[in-house]
């Protein structure tokens, strides 16, 4: 059976029809002979295809390779070892790496949560290569979703929409990010998306048919005031996110100013004011909506200058202006860093634009760039290619599918005081993907983890040893102190002891007790040793009374019995 390559694939090898990316192809149709994807093609059409997007991506040899491999460790019969002997340790780690992304099964999270999962997905990567290859995997497989079953195609474009596609965006890949919010949108609003399509073509037609009539108008402008080397094109905005505006503006489609917007791309930042400049001498500005992202790129990088001006027939338009490069990179982020042809011609002119403002957790990106614009060789680039921003992080994850955050050596106490104090103090056991491990076992990121439990159990001072979360420890100290309370509170004295010196008569036990029971004190226990009436006796009288100033009232009366000779009291426990 013969496969035909994607376009961009076919040509590299065409290039090196002996290279490792021939074999890796080879190998790859081979490991998955007689398998099918859901819409009936052949299995390997898919990863084939995920390494034509690594490839129009430009990135490195191995990851292409390892992105054409990527499924073959977890469905067919190769193993890492297979992969690592053919293709290499660099190639083996990115496909291990990927194969342990997709175990992470998404159930649908909070908004925490969702966050949580986004970084347990880049501490597992390791390496931002990982992370490429499994976008350019999410982007064939929501590309192909329609053959899958209903049920599945609302999980996997939930998981799409609020994973994948944010991960895209954080990393500055909006192309890839808006088209994954667009695939996973009529899967998630099928009535929303339903009722757009019907509505909007029409609007968009409008839009296009006006801009058109009004570009000659603006590049007039342009040529004659010296801009060259422009181009002008139209960009619609995407169904996802216009429903979302639409929800903010009342479904009103009237006043969604950027529906279509007209996109100058210049060849330098100095012609993008220019422009900006022209476009307001000529048509008013709304006020407050020009946004200057060179001078202050989005926290991802993004940069490019924004206005909406009153066009002719005072209709409202928006502007994009920016530079060849700065699109380039608005539209691939990261990956536009990461170029195939840094490996052959060396080191690209600097971007010190992109990724220099401060990111909570893509920070390390900034590094990464730098490294890159140093000119440090392909071999180094590949080390800081290795995300290490989560290094002192772990990510594990409850039965119920809920990510816990926790710092590395983080133990299943940790982990059951993070989930909740009293899952901490009644812990007795845990299971780290489904096997008993010891209280002290260190977790690693994508452990699932099971917490067994004993009721009224307490923590054990031992855990203060080895936990390594100070909640955890405080949780325990708590708890611990709250054992010493309720020890020394069962040794509290609750109770007051009478003891008698009598000589004994007939009903005088009962006599002794009737005086106690009057004052409504209740008696628990009464003992008596002597030799029997008519001699000395002890007689010892507990009953339930803590209060001093009774016990002396109580011993006052019993002593107006004649045969009393000698009482004392004492509190007991
Ligand atoms: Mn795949």
């Amino acid at each position: 059976m013969s496969i035909s390559l994607p376009q961009k694939l076919a040509v590299a090898i065409q290039k090196n029809p002996e290279g490792l990316l021939k074999t890796a192809v080879d190998f790859a149709i081979r490991a998955h002979t007689g398998q099918k994807r859901k819409s009936g093609e052949p299995y390997v059409t898919h990863p084939l295809q995920v390494g034509e997007t690594l490839i129009h991506w430009g990135l490195d040899e191995p990851t292409i390779i390892a992105g054409i491999l990527h499924d073959t460790v977890e469905d067919t019969t190769v193993t890492l070892e297979d992969v690592e002997r053919l293709f290499g340790t660099d190639v083996a780690f990115l496909v291990n790496g990927v194969t342990k992304i997709s175990k992470i099964k998404y159930r649908g999270a909070v908004e925490a949560q969702v966050e949580n999962l986004r970084k347990m997905i880049l501490a597992l990567s390791q390496d931002i290569r990982v992370v490429f290859i499994k976008l350019a995997d999410r982007l064939h497989n929501m590309n192909t979703l329609g053959a899958v079953a209903p049920q599945k195609q609302k999980r996997i474009a939930a998981e799409t929409d609020e994973i994948y596609a944010p991960l895209a965006y954080r990393l500055g890949m909006h192309q890839v990010s808006g088209d994954l919010q667009d695939l996973a949108f009529p899967y998630l609003k099928p009535k929303e998306y339903a009722w757009l399509t019907k509505t909007v073509p029409e609007q968009y037609e409008a839009r296009i048919q006006y801009l058109e009539a009004f570009k000659p108008e603006v590049e007039k402008i342009l040529n004659e005031n010296g801009i060259q080397n422009y181009t002008i094109d139209f960009r619609a905005k995407r169904y996802s996110s216009l429903y979302k505006k639409l929800v903010a503006h009342d479904m009103d489609i009237s006043k969604i100013y950027d529906l279509v917007a007209m996109r100058i791309i210049v060849d330098s930042t100095a012609n993008c004011y220019g422009a900006l400049g022209l476009i307001h001498a000529h048509y008013p500005p709304l006020p407050g909506r020009i946004k200057d992202y060179i001078a202050m790129p989005k926290p991802n990088g993004y940069r490019s200058l924004h206005t909406t001006v009153f066009g002719p027939e005072k209709t409202i338009i928006e502007f994009q202006i920016r530079t060849r490069e700065m699109h380039e990179e608005n539209e691939n982020g990261i990956a536009a860093h990461w170029l195939y042809k840094q490996k052959q011609s060396g080191i690209k002119s600097p971007h010190p634009h992109i990724l220099t403002q401060e990111l909570t957790w893509v920070q390390q990106l900034k590094t990464w760039q730098e490294h890159i614009e140093s000119g440090k060789s392909p071999d180094e680039i590949l080390d800081t290619m290795k995300i290490e921003f989560f290094k002192d992080r772990i990510f594990a994850i409850t039965p119920a599918g809920d990510v816990i955050d926790l710092p590395s050596g983080a133990t299943p106490v940790d982990f059951a005081y993070h989930v909740h104090s009293v899952l901490g103090n009644t812990c007795v056991a845990a299971k780290v993907n489904g096997k008993f491990v010891a209280l002290n076992y260190p977790l690693v990121s994508g452990d699932l983890v099971e917490i067994l439990t004993q009721k009224n159990k307490m923590p054990s001072e031992d855990w203060l040893e080895f936990v390594k979360t100070a909640s955890a420890r405080d949780r325990i100290r708590t708890a611990l102190r709250g054992k010493e309370n309720a020890l020394t509170k069962k040794h509290r004295p609750q109770k007051t002891e009478f003891k008698l010196t009598v000589i004994s008569r007939v009903g005088l036990l009962k006599d002794i007790t009737a005086i106690i029971a009057r004052s409504h004190i209740n008696i628990t226990d009464v003992t008596s040793v002597g030799a029997g009436t008519g001699v000395s006796n002890v007689i010892k009288i507990v009953c339930d009374l803590t209060d001093t100033e009774k016990a002396v009232k109580i011993a006052t009366k019993l002593k107006q019995l004649k045969e009393i000779r000698e009482i004392t009291h004492r509190l007991v426990a």
